[in-house]
Parts: C-alpha cells; structure tokens; sequence
C-alpha cells in the first residue's frame, strides 16, 4: 500500500508545489554517488567501573520462525500472534551471534567464540576481524571462556587446526565438559555437538582450568550454574567498583518469545522445563536488582534489561545507562 504524504500531512497543491523544488535540487546535486560497501562496525564497548566491556557482533542469520525452534510446544498462530503484537514479522526472524570482551586491566577475557571459519560462507565467523578492528589481536587475549558447547560458542577456538587465541587460557564448565566428551555421546543425536567438541575443545583440555557454581574466572568474575539450555551451561557475573553486569549467554535466546513466555520450549535447550526454570529464575533476579545483562542471541549490541511482567519479562535495550 502506498501512502500519500501530501494527504497524510493534509497539504493542498500549494503545499505539494513548495515540496517539490528542493526534492529535484538534491537529487541533481547527488546523482551518481555509488554505495559505500563499508558495513556496521560490529563491535558496541561501554565502561563498567573499572572493566572495558566489548560485545562483537559474529554475524547474523536471517531465517524461517521463531516457530517451531521457540514455542515448539505452542501451536504456530499463537508464536506468530505473539510476534505481530510485538511489531516483528510473523514467520522469518534474525539470530545474532554476540561473544563479549572483557578488559580487566590485567586480563583480557573473551566469552565464547562464534561460529569460526565454518560459518564464514553466510557472513558469520566474524569475530576475529572485528576483534581486530576493535582494537586488539587474537593473541591478545588471556582468557576465554565456554558458556556451553554448542557449535555457535565453540566454533571460533581452533582456526586451522591451531588454537585461534595463542596465549589464551580457557575456562569451562566442569559438567559441561564432562557430559560431552563422555564416549556415549559420540552417537545418536549428540554425535553431531560432541564431534565439534571433539575438534574444537578437547585439543584445549591441558590449558583450562573447570569451573563450578560460583567459581572464579578471574577477579570480579564468576560462574553462575544455568543448566538447562545445555546440562553444565553457565551463566557468569561480571562486577568491577561495585558496577554489576550478568552474561546469561543463551538462557534466554529470542528477545520476544523467549523472556515474555519463559516457559515455552525451545528446540535447542536440552532439558525443557529445566531450562525454563533457569530462565525464571536468572530473570527475576536480573529484574529485581535492576542490572544489564549481555545476552549472546539478543538483538545486538546484545546489551539490556528487563522489566517483570505479569507473565515473563519485556527486554528494553540499553540506552544512555552505561554511559553515565
Ligand atoms: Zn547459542
């Protein structure tokens, strides 16, 4: 449907007549400038307290749903409902993939990896050059942490066979490790993730330390037990001059359907109702004392917060609060 901006604005044909001029100046005095093919920087940083925060944008994937990845237990007219009633399209939807850097002022910790070279093709596995473009080298970084093994966390670790973050070393989740190098896992449906793992995680086995529920990765940094998504995910409190941040990586993974219905099921979390329970219960905690939170699947720079609902939780992307 096409609009007329002359009757919407209410103007009569004077009011078109006064309209007109300036539109054929511009475009005389503009023609022929092609197309800057320079993209969006991909990187969003912010101080908290004494912390330097980078979130870099690994890609994006345009594709069909939510439905049924999320919402697999609700039937498709009320996910796509949910989606009108939220200004977003019924039945195509975008998955961002956001690790976060983190600047201690003695290290430099990055959580989770992208998709790597695997994703290159569909314009992921992005991180390493915007990285770079952010200010720093691969080889800069000292710490990286696993939230979980999935391919999208995972797949940016090894780069030719070698590790992609030379002087790193890794901090992982001892249940999360366990559960997928375990030889079972290596057929029926975790064959394909274990085998990743395989490739992507075990060669980095001798130079990571595990980490439990409250762990420390390093000053001001530790682990959170958000199991669910996967059995040893974690989630991870990031907290420097009294400034607190939490990186919930994917315990919530649609900014619409995942925090307004919490309890929905989501394809990819491995045990449902565990994962919905982890979801209530990280979310009441970060609605009630008021904090960021960086999510890896938010819309990016991937960078919140929420406000309790009746039911679930609305996001509001941050603003001006960290830059104050
Ligand atoms: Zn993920």
């Amino acid at each position: 449907m096409q609009i007329d901006r002359r009757k919407a604005l209410g103007l009569g044909a004077a009011g078109a007549a006064v309209l007109a001029l300036p539109q054929i100046m511009v475009r005389a005095a503009h023609a022929d400038v092609p197309k800057t093919d320079v993209g969006n920087a991909g990187f969003n940083r912010f101080m908290l307290g004494d912390f330097e925060v980078t979130t870099i944008l690994d890609g994006l994937r345009p594709g069909e749903g939510p439905h049924p990845v999320f919402g697999q237990d609700q039937p498709a007219e009320a996910v796509a409902e949910l989606m009108r009633a939220n200004l977003l399209p019924d039945d195509r939807f975008v998955n961002g993939f956001t690790p976060t850097l983190v600047n201690t002022g003695s290290e430099l910790i990055l959580f989770d990896s992208g998709l790597g070279a695997g994703g290159r093709e569909n314009g992921l596995g992005q991180l390493a050059s915007r990285l770079q473009a952010s200010g720093y080298r691969p080889e800069d970084v000292s710490v990286v942490v696993v939230t979980h093994m999935h391919g999208d966390h995972i797949g940016g670790l090894m780069d030719n066979g070698a590790p992609a973050f030379a002087n790193a070393r890794y901090v992982m989740g001892r249940a999360e490790f366990d559960f997928w190098t375990a030889p079972e896992r290596l057929s029926g449906p975790t064959e394909g993730s274990a085998k990743v793992v395989e490739a992507s995680v075990k060669p980095l086995a001798e130079k990571t330390s595990f980490v439990e529920d409250g762990g420390e990765v390093a000053p001001g940094i530790r682990a959170m037990a958000a199991f669910g998504h996967t059995p040893g995910h974690l989630a991870f409190t990031v907290e420097s001059s009294g400034k607190v941040l939490v990186i919930t990586a994917d315990a919530a993974n649609h900014y619409v359907v995942s925090l307004q219905r919490p309890d929905w099921h989501v394809r990819f979390d491995a045990d449902k109702a565990m994962a919905a329970a982890t979801r209530k219960k990280l979310f009441d905690m970060i609605a009630t004392d008021r904090l960021p939170f960086i999510g890896y699947h938010m819309p990016f720079p991937a960078v919140g917060y929420v406000e309790k609902l009746e039911t679930g939780y609305r996001y509001l992307p941050e603003t001006y609060q960290l830059d104050l």
